[in-house]
């Protein structure tokens, strides 16, 4: 079922709760993030394709440098839900792809719960827009509290995160699956939201 409810968490008042896990899930590895900050003119070409030209992405990570999406997971959608779903989320994940380009960033859609999320990249680093699906999060090996996206396919692949990035620590390879984002997923996974009550951590 996807239904879209309200849901304060931290100050802030989420669309949705899968968008609120997600907040806990970046609250728990300490990842900093801003939740429907900011919309963006993506300009004429948007405006003559989908209607309207403006974009507000669900939240952007300032360490990480990179725009997220939210969406429900698709493989587990009916027949019904995805007639009904599946053209606004085609034209948000052109939109954020639309965006990732304008402003040289990355750009990612995070489909379904943390733990059991699909990736997808858009943005520079997939200039076609065909979506890139084999990132995963993971934790450097070398310093703490410090997270990336990469390329589970080839681990020297592509990798997200530009606070930190090999050329800073040296360390090339990260882990996947650590203590505590395993920890992040429990975490966000068991949240309990209440109408207008923040969860106990
Ligand atoms: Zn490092």
């Amino acid at each position: 079922m996807i239904k879209a409810i309200d849901t304060v968490y931290n100050g802030y008042k989420f669309r949705s709760r899968l968008e609120a896990r997600w907040a806990v899930f970046f609250d728990s590895l300490g990842i900093k993030y801003e939740y429907e900050q900011e919309g963006f003119d993506l300009g004429e070409n948007a405006k003559l394709m989908f209607g309207n030209s403006i974009y507000l992405p669900d939240f952007f990570l300032p360490e990480m440098d990179v725009f997220v999406e939210v969406k429900p997971e698709i493989d587990t959608m009916s027949q019904k839900e995805w007639e009904e779903f599946s053209k606004p989320m085609l034209i948000s994940l052109a939109k954020l792809h639309g965006l990732g380009m304008q402003k040289n960033k990355d750009a990612i859609a995070l489909f379904g719960t943390p733990g059991q999320e699909n990736i997808h990249l858009y943005g520079p680093k997939n200039s076609d827009g065909n979506p890139f699906t084999y990132l995963k999060w993971a934790e450097c090996r070398h310093c703490e509290n410090a997270y990336w996206l990469f390329n589970s396919s080839d681990l020297a692949g592509i990798r997200i995160g530009s606070n930190h990035t090999h050329k800073k620590c040296g360390e090339r390879y990260p882990l996947a699956d650590t203590g505590k984002l395993k920890k992040a997923y429990q975490k966000s996974r068991q949240a309990r939201f209440e109408h207008g009550e923040t969860p106990k951590p």
